[in-house]
């Protein structure tokens, strides 16, 4: 275990400047990031922190505590004080969603001999990413391709991978005896998800990707986002239909329509996926019409490279 004050000056600044790669800068008022939140109960032993960066989803097991992502650097210890509210068992595990600096951010912060967890994709650019990669600490222990079963009974854990979204390496991790799935960022803010192209993303890709989960995940009532709220199997089950609809419409629409037609047009069967508020502690900035006339566009531009 190395010295903490050591280990956290490797990721000093917030970085969400891998975003702004994949067009998010460029519509984004000055990001105003909430700082870390309160943790909130999700069902027994299930927990969501929000603020700082994506939802660190919290699970109380036997053995320890398993964090699902760990916000922007030096939240580490906000994580931490959350969690001692609800169980004084150690950290014992991370799991990741993604690779990108707002879920792994304070991964470094905890010891070591904490495994980390994330997909080969995800392991692939945190290993290009030399500030996480100097830092052994922050890096995937262990990775999975498909699957991965972490654990047994009530605290087994479900991790499954469907292909590229909003990376190449969004893991859905699933707490079975919960019911209970934590999305990552193929599912946050109710809205389209960014496509980060530098990092394995792919809006063409996305909704056979969402259609897999769809199918191949059972039993699962409540989905925590990567950003934002708790949704239901069947808010995801719509956002997964809104998702193949704008990739059909942008296909059928390509050279005849504006991305900003073909998004508008999708406002009266997916009202949810489609409003124009800005949302509270909404830190990228646009609204949910306007990430969906960027993925239409982004949609353009991947069907141009066919
Ligand atoms: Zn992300």
């Amino acid at each position: 275990m190395r010295h903490q004050l050591a280990r956290r000056r490797f990721l000093p600044a917030i970085a969400i400047a891998g975003l702004a790669a994949a067009g998010v800068g460029a519509q984004a008022q000055r990001p105003r990031i909430p700082p870390t939140g309160t943790i909130k109960k999700v069902s027994d032993n299930l927990y969501v922190i929000p603020g700082a960066g994506g939802n660190t989803t919290v699970f109380v097991t036997q053995d320890g505590v398993v964090l699902v992502d760990t916000k922007l650097p030096n939240n580490g210890e906000a994580i931490l004080n959350q969690v001692r509210t609800v169980t004084d068992k150690p950290v014992s595990m991370i799991v990741n969603t993604h690779s990108h600096p707002d879920h792994i951010g304070s991964n470094e912060y905890f010891p070591a001999s904490v495994d980390v967890v994330a997909h080969e994709n995800t392991r692939k650019w945190m290993a290009a990413n030399p500030r996480v990669a100097s830092n052994p600490a922050a890096m995937p222990d262990r990775t999975f391709a498909d699957r991965m079963t972490l654990g047994s009974g009530d605290d087994r854990i479900d991790l499954y991978y469907f292909g590229a979204g909003h990376t190449d390496g969004d893991a859905l991790i699933v707490f079975p005896a919960r019911r209970a799935m934590a999305a990552g960022d193929i599912f946050a803010w109710k809205m389209a998800p960014l496509i980060d192209p530098m990092a394995g993303g792919s809006v063409l890709a996305l909704p056979d990707t969402l259609e897999k989960a769809l199918n191949g995940v059972p039993n699962v009532d409540t989905v925590i986002e990567g950003h934002g709220d708790v949704n239901s199997w069947e808010g995801f089950r719509d956002y997964v239909q809104f998702n193949r609809a704008l990739v059909d419409a942008a296909k059928a629409g390509l050279g005849q329509k504006t991305a900003e037609e073909i998004a508008a047009g999708l406002r009266q069967k997916f009202p949810v996926f489609t409003k124009e508020e800005l949302l509270t502690d909404m830190e990228y900035g646009g609204t949910p019409l306007s990430r969906a006339v960027i993925n239409v566009n982004v949609a353009f531009r991947e069907l141009g490279k066919r």
